[in-house]
Order: C-alpha cells, then structure tokens, then sequence
C-alpha cells in the first residue's frame, strides 16, 4: 500500500516570524514564570494547557479542512524548539497528541477523519499513542494486547505502559493485536482510535527523573469494548505500518525538543559565564570555559540544520526516516552533552534547584530513549545509508 503524501509548502517566512513570536511572548508572560512550580511538584499544568487549546497548538500539524493551524513540519519544529528552550516538557502535552491525529489524518477513513479530526485540533479531545507494553519497546512485534472482533465490535485486553498524557488525555491511538498467530507478526497487528471507556483504566503512574508535570502511567484493557468504526483506516493488519509511519513526524518532534534543551542549556551557559567571576574575571575568558561554550554552539547549531532538513524532506513528501533518524540521534546526543557542560559551567550551583540548569540535565536523556532508542536509530540511518548507496 502507497503510503499517502506527508507534503505541505512552507509557510511564508514573515507568517512564520509573526507566530513564533507570539509563542515567544506567551513563553515570556505565562510559561516562564510558572515553570519551577510545575516542575518540582510535578504538578500538570491546566491552565497553560488551556492556553494551548487557545492558541492552535493541538491542531498545529492537522489541516486547515479540519480546524487545525496545517503548519508545515518546518514550522512546527520551529515551535517545538522555541518552547523546549525552557521547557521541553510542555511539549509532550501535544506532541504525541499530534502523533496520534497524524496517524487518523494520513490512514484513516473520510468518517473517521470527519469524526475525530476536529476534536483533537480543537484540544476537546487530547491524548497520545499506546504502543508500549511492558515487555514490549524496541520490539513492538512483541506486543500481547489482544482485540477480538465480536460482531460490530473489538474486545480489547492487555496493558500499555509508559504512555504520555494517559491520566489527563481521553484518547489514544492505539496498537494491538488482531492476529497474534500471523507471521511476519507485524501483519496481525491493527491501530484503533481508542477513547476511555468502560473497560479502560489507568493503571501505575510513573514517579520520574524528569518530564515532570505530564502524566506517564499503565493504560490497563479489561473486556474493553471498541466499534469496529474505530479500527484506523477500516482494515486490520495496518496497525504496524500506520503506527512506525507516524513515528517520521514523532522523530522530527523529538529531534527538535533536543534542540530546544541543547540551545536552553548553552543560554543558561552564557548568561552565568558571562557574571560569574574567578581569577578576577568572568569565567567566559578562561579558556577551559570557552572550549565548552564553542562545542556547545556548534552542537546546538548542528542539530538545529539537521532537524530542518529533516522536516523540509518530510514537507517535500519524501521517505525521510535516515534524516528524521540521524536528527534525533544527534539533536538528542546533543542535548544530553550540552546540559551536562552547562552544569559544569554552573559548578556548584548546577545543584541547586534554584537554577533552572538542573531540569535540562533531567529531562534530556529522555530524548535519547524515546521514539524509538538511539542504538536503533544508528541502525536505521545505516540500513537506509547502504540502501541508498548500493555498491
Ligand atoms: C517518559 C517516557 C514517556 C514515554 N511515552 C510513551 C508514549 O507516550 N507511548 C508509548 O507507546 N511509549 C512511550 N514510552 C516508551 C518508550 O517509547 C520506550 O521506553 C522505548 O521505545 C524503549 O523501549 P523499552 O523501554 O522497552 O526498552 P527496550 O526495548 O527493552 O531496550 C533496552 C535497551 O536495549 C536496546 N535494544 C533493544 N533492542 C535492540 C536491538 N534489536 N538492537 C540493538 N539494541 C537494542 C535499546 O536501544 C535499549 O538500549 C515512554 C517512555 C518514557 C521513559
């Protein structure tokens, strides 16, 4: 099956300046002030989530025809790094959001796109994607969930684990199995529009590192019972396919929080390098200062080109996981590397939970795990690489 076209023209440069700075402002007036607290109690933050539904946000890559902004993923990824530059995990909220409208939007029916579309561009209705299970990351193959078509329905049973927004979100895309006994596996597995429901509750909830303020818990499925209507593009088997295409979009995301930590952190870096003395000057001038700060703007400068280009091959319609890979590979190395040298630029005071500094350094190794590990992303970019290039 021809996978449906990703492409969309870039948005008109002054647009683009025009929107990024009303996120800039918004960044400035609501978010900043507001950060620490939701952070360090971990408390999920309804009014700035308000705030989102407001501003377009949980429609920003959903087409127009359905009430969304239709940003080009250029754009998007341009928000996605304004605002992970001092908080990355806000972005969580809609990202995986849009990850599951993304897959209703590319594979779903004229009715369910009718249906579902403009409720999740509005923020009505909010989720993510349900794909991981406790035995099952890397290997999604591996999934147990089970759904069993019962005349005009599916029953649903398993547990999903790990899923963002699950406490606070009403909807899920979300993988299971239609045909556990298939071989290849990957042909017995559907994706379903999955609401809560009688039969779908939230099991434990995650106590993290970092990501703090969104929710990550257990979804557990007992005799959850779903219309046929809500089986993603209305055949079973595609569940795979629908679910790693979205994964394109889901690494450009990822890709450009880590550029959001890594332009964050070398921020942080400057302003304290630049007021912080030793030696009777700032610790900018001393060289072992400057060799960090100069790796730390080529990183974050590197990432953000690879991650636009990733996101320009995708606007262009074109197969793009070796770029989205190599740029969540390396936006997210980054991020991790430039919060840690920042912390050492901070010294002693990198500890304290006074300084922001400390919350890049816990929320970027995340960025290495997540939508897919970055051992498989190495391996990804190298299949494609040799494909592209046979001898
Ligand atoms: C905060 C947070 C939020 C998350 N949100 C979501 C969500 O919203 N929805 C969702 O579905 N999931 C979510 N996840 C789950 C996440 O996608 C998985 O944790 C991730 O895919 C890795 O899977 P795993 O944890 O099972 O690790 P495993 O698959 O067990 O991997 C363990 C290690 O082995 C390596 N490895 C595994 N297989 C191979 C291989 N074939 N070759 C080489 N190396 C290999 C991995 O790279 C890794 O280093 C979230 C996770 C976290 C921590």
């Amino acid at each position: 099956m021809a996978e449906p076209s990703t492409a969309r023209p870039a948005m008109d440069p002054d647009e683009e300046a025009a929107l990024l700075d009303g996120i800039q402002r918004w960044m400035d007036k609501e978010v900043r002030p507001v950060v620490m607290k939701h952070d360090h109690g971990d408390i999920w933050p309804a009014e700035l989530v308000a705030q989102m539904a407001e501003m377009g946000l949980f429609g920003a890559t959903i087409d127009t025809e359905y009430g969304g902004l239709g940003l080009p993923a250029q754009t998007y990824a341009k928000i996605v790094m304004l605002i992970s530059s001092y908080w990355m995990a806000l972005t969580g909220i809609f990202n995986s959001h849009l990850i599951m409208a993304c897959a209703v939007e590319r594979f779903g029916t004229p009715e369910q796109k009718a249906l579902w579309l403009p409720k999740f561009a509005s923020g009505e209705v909010r989720g993510g994607l349900a794909l991981t299970e406790p035995n099952a990351g890397t290997d999604l193959q591996a999934i147990r969930t089970t759904a069993v078509r019962d005349g005009d329905d599916y029953v649903i049973n398993g547990t999903k684990t790990w899923i963002s927004n699950s406490i606070n979100g009403s909807c899920f895309a979300m993988l299971v199995k239609t045909d556990p006994k298939a071989d290849p596996r990957y042909k017995g597995m559907s994706l379903f529009i999955a609401p809560k429901g009688e039969g779908l509750s939230v099991g434990k909830k995650f106590d993290k590192l970092g990501y703090k303020a969104i929710d990550s818990a257990e979804l557990v499925m007992d005799n959850y019972r779903l219309p046929a209507a809500n089986l993603i593009g209305g055949v079973e088997g595609q569940g795979f396919f629908q679910a790693t295409g979205g994964l394109e979009l889901g690494r450009i995301n990822v890709a450009a929080r880590g550029v959001g930590i890594a332009e964050g952190s070398l921020r942080l870096a400057t302003e304290y390098a630049q007021v912080r003395q030793t030696m009777g000057k700032p610790i900018s001038e001393h060289q072992a200062i400057q060799l960090k700060i100069g790796e730390m703007v080529t990183r974050a400068a590197a990432s953000r080109l690879l991650t636009l280009e990733a996101a320009k091959a995708y606007d262009r319609g074109e197969r793009c996981d070796m770029e989205a890979g190599m740029a969540k590979y390396f936006a997210s190395e980054s991020a991790v590397t430039n919060s840690q040298e920042a912390m050492r630029i901070y010294g002693g005071y990198s500890y304290s939970k006074e300084y922001d500094i400390e919350r890049y350094y816990r929320d970027a190794m995340l960025m290495c795990i997540g939508e897919g590990t970055n051992e498989m992303q190495r391996m990804i970019i190298s299949k494609q690489w040799v494909k592209r290039n046979p001898a």
